[in-house]
């Protein structure tokens, strides 16, 4: 299991599942958020700390719910029900070492915005 927190560690959250799955992506929030997002099946991501520190932020059809902490602002987490599946930071995972992550995939979310429901 791994754990990460937002940048003031107020949000805290767990992930059953390890960091297979990862992207940036296009589309226009995640061009300006610019985080690194992990792939988690929705039984295997709880926020454990914080929840109620959460700010909540949609946009386009409001589909996905876009989280981060109201105190520093870090985005931690999104859930997504057309999936459904969340995406967390990969840079508030505890212990991890960004330099390790050099080959990023791109999602061409950019492609399904307005007409469609994604992040
Ligand atoms: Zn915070």
């Amino acid at each position: 299991m791994q754990t990460g927190s937002c940048h003031c560690g107020t949000v805290r959250f767990e992930v059953d599942s390890g960091i297979e799955e990862y992207r940036r992506c296009n589309c226009s929030i995640c061009r300006r958020k610019g985080a690194v997002m992990v792939t988690a099946k929705k039984e295997d991501f709880r926020i454990f700390a914080g929840e109620a520190n959460l700010s909540l932020y949609q946009w386009n059809t409001n589909t996905a719910r876009h989280y981060f902490c109201k105190t520093c602002g870090i985005y931690t987490h999104h859930w997504r029900r057309s999936a459904p599946q969340y995406g967390y930071n990969l840079g508030c995972i505890d212990g991890i070492d960004i330099e390790d992550y050099t080959e990023i995939p791109m999602r061409n979310g950019q492609s399904m915005s307005i007409v469609s429901d994604d992040e």
